[in-house]
């Protein structure tokens, strides 16, 4: 297992433009995958779920996991749909929230990040696909929370950009007009608050993604195989 997720880190990792950060997506997987990954060079790992974001960390990372030195400068990525109740848990650690999609969230977060001293990165993840299924916030949504940020909300979060998810389609024109759009906002709201950050592109869409101007893709499959 591990000699095929280093090569196929390796793949990845060279096709991917050296600009654009790749999150090794490693949900379901074993704590040995992340250990082979990171031996390959990875260094951000992406985990849906909270449960087995903070059984990882505490394998690894931890500083009572007696191994923390053993993975420096790995970052933990929250990339699922997180529930307010779970904030708790990996406010200590997180790296990389990407997938804020309402303001109860901020609050939550600012209020974690705040009893631990910290402040914590998080991305805005916009609805633009054509699916009930995937969460996000609307323009307009996305317009008042900006507002709200901009009037010094929230000060232990940290907004550093967007992400968003395609529609599942073989239509390539429709992901592209996806991302397009979500780029269109990035580029919108970014400049004048200093956001480095668009996360966008999986293992089946990330080089639509890449070409539409994402700077993060988030790969599971295509580097640690199908789940
Ligand atoms: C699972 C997941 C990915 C990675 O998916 P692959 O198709 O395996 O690359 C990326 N982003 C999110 C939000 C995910 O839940």
């Amino acid at each position: 297992m591990d000699g095929m997720i280093g090569q196929r880190w390796a793949e990845v990792r060279a096709e991917v433009p050296a600009g654009v950060e790749v999150v090794a997506v490693s949900k379901t997987k074993p704590v040995e995958a992340v250990e082979a990954g990171y031996a390959a060079g990875a260094r951000s790992f992406g985990e849906n779920r909270v449960q087995e974001l903070v059984n990882k960390h505490e394998a690894l990372t931890h500083p009572e996991s007696g191994r923390p030195e053993a993975f420096q400068g790995l970052s933990w990525h929250q990339i699922g749909t997180l529930q307010k109740n779970k904030v708790k848990y990996i406010a200590p650690f997180v790296g990389l929230i990407h997938a804020v999609d309402q303001a109860g969230l901020l609050d939550e977060i600012n209020k974690r990040a705040q009893a631990h001293d910290r402040h914590i990165p998080v991305l805005l993840q916009l609805h633009i696909a054509q699916e009930s299924s995937k969460f996000g916030l609307s323009s307009a949504e996305l317009d008042g929370i900006v507002e709200r940020l901009d009037a010094g909300e929230w000060p232990h979060v940290q907004v550093q950009g967007l992400m968003g998810m395609a529609t599942f389609t073989e239509d390539d024109m429709q992901v592209a007009r996806e991302f397009t759009g979500l780029r269109a906002l990035y580029d919108q709201h970014g400049p004048a608050r200093g956001w480095n950050t668009l996360s966008m592109g999986m293992s089946g869409d990330w080089r639509i993604a890449v070409d539409c101007g994402s700077t993060m893709v988030r790969i599971g499959s295509a580097i640690f195989g199908k789940r």
